[in-house]
């Protein structure tokens, strides 16, 4: 399976509109974040995990066409956003019906902000012979997506819930403030994570912060984690310094293979 790590930013990227960079240097190009999102490929199949505002740049730069599914982990616009282009994929690219997958709460909020797409008695321009439609996620449920056996559970992210998933012995954390212990429990024997740090120090309550995920990491034990949705606080340089051999800061286009 790889793994494309399509935005490693947190909600607002980097740098921030305006162009302000914040304790991140400019000169690195890791520094350059686009909002949180994933493309999960094994043989010929491909999930998406989240469609934010960035879709269109990361769709450009990774082909981004036919699709097996879209995974939504909740419903922050910098997980959704990108839906706008949904009619695109549908249109030009996707020869099957797609997918989507999302919890109740993640879907009706969706619904909400792109009801055109979704209602039959409005014509979406879908030129293509396949039509989105929603799959719900019950979290701790199997779900098989193309070749991927998926496990979404529950992540508390400041007052909702977000999902995570593991695939193999893959898992990706990101919105997460804490874990009930099911779902930290479902966190063992991973090759490979991936987990919101959104800041360096504990400024967001809604998220994650190194030291807490450092600590996470100590109970946990996987092989490789990689920390994402970084926000401006978070120089690649300078926290990677501060980091164990078995933790690297996340950056757009990284692929990671396993
Ligand atoms: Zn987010
Ligand atoms: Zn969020």
């Amino acid at each position: 399976m790889k793994v494309t790590i399509l935005g490693s930013g947190s909600a607002y990227g980097v740098p921030y509109a305006g162009n302000s960079w914040g304790a991140c240097n400019p000169a690195n190009p890791k520094n350059r974040r686009l909002a949180p999102s994933i493309l999960l490929e094994e043989g010929d199949s491909r999930l998406l995990v989240d469609m934010g505002p960035d879709f269109k740049a990361q769709a450009e730069r990774h082909e981004i066409r036919e699709l097996d599914g879209v995974f939504f982990t909740h419903p922050h616009a910098d997980h959704i956003a990108g839906m706008f282009h949904l009619p695109i994929l549908m249109s030009y690219y996707q020869n099957r019906n797609l997918p989507l997958y999302a919890d109740r709460f993640t879907r009706k909020e969706i619904e909400k902000n792109w009801w055109y797409m979704f209602d039959p008695a409005i014509n979406v321009e879908y030129s293509g012979p396949g039509r989105p439609y929603w799959t719900e996620i019950i979290p701790y449920s199997r779900y098989q997506i193309g070749k991927f056996d998926i496990l979404p559970f529950n992540q508390q992210h400041g007052r909702i819930n977000s999902l995570g998933l593991r695939v193999g012995d893959f898992a990706y954390s990101t919105d997460v403030r804490s874990f009930p212990e099911e779902s930290f429990a479902l966190l063992k024997n991973l090759k490979v994570w991936i987990v919101d740090c959104n800041c360096e120090k504990d400024q967001d309550k809604s998220h994650s912060y190194l030291e807490q995920c450092l600590r996470w990491v100590d109970e946990l034990k996987p092989e490789m984690t990689y920390l994402t949705h970084l926000d401006y606080t978070i120089d690649y340089d300078a926290v990677s310094a501060k980091l164990p051999s078995n933790v690297a800061l996340a950056y757009d286009n990284l692929e990671i293979i396993l």
